[in-house]
């Protein structure tokens, strides 16, 4: 496949039709879902078709869980959960708090590992990633090769704005923390809310240096 030929075609097309490209012209196709503002829209956006993966760290927001369930049953998702450990208290009766010491063996144990066994098998995975969301992640593509298997952004070229403004008219469900100051939610001990004018994903690991989970590594622009 000439990757360059399809991002040329598809940076012109609406992110509905990026979806679509997916789904017409490759067999496996999963949507890996953090139930962020973007997944969610993207689920609307494709009705709820698409299967969609979630990893739960068990250390996530009461708020998300219960917005996963929501979504699910709102879109009769097709919807797979992966886990490395079977709760909380198993994984750190084994590893102790990993997130407050070495967040990226944490993350590497409860996001990276569980993402590569849901991806296996499957021909392209798509992602919520914005280019405005962090500087890490400004050369998004809508389209990536991944080892053999293509990563695919539909909101790659989204703004802040576009995305909310879908939201707001389509009465696409959302996280009740984003109303709180939180724009970017991830797992609750490495997640804090945001002041006016910061990146939106300052909020994460704040204060720490760490910037992605390692779904996304920064030198690999692409949770
Ligand atoms: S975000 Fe924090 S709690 Fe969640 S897996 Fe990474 S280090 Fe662990």
């Amino acid at each position: 496949m000439d990757i360059e030929a399809v991002n040329r075609e598809l940076e012109r097309a609406p992110a509905g039709e990026r979806i679509d490209w997916a789904a017409r012209n490759l067999a496996r196709v999963v949507h890996g879902s953090s139930f962020g503002p973007e997944d969610v829209a993207i689920i609307h956006m494709s009705s709820g078709e698409l299967p969609t993966i979630f990893l739960d760290t068990n250390y996530h927001f009461e708020e998300t869980l219960e917005l996963v369930e929501r979504v699910k049953g709102a879109y009769s998702l097709d919807l797979e959960v992966y886990s490395a450990y079977g709760s909380r208290e198993d994984f750190e009766e084994e590893n102790g708090r990993l997130y407050e010491e070495e967040p990226d063996e944490c993350c590497r144990i409860n996001k990276v590992e569980p993402l590569g066994e849901a991806l296996e098998g499957v021909d392209a995975w798509i992602t919520g990633l914005r280019r405005e969301q962090s500087p890490t992640r400004e050369g998004t593509r809508i389209v990536e090769g991944e080892g053999e298997r293509l990563k695919i952004s539909p909101l790659a070229d989204w703004t802040g704005e576009d995305l909310w403004n879908y939201i707001e008219e389509n009465g696409v469900p959302t996280n009740p923390l984003h109303d709180r100051g939180y724009p970017s939610i991830g797992c609750a001990p490495c997640t804090s809310p945001v002041e006016a004018g910061e990146d939106e994903r300052a909020g994460r690991w704040s204060g720490s240096g760490k910037t992605e989970c390692g779904l996304h590594p920064p030198d690999d622009p692409g949770d």
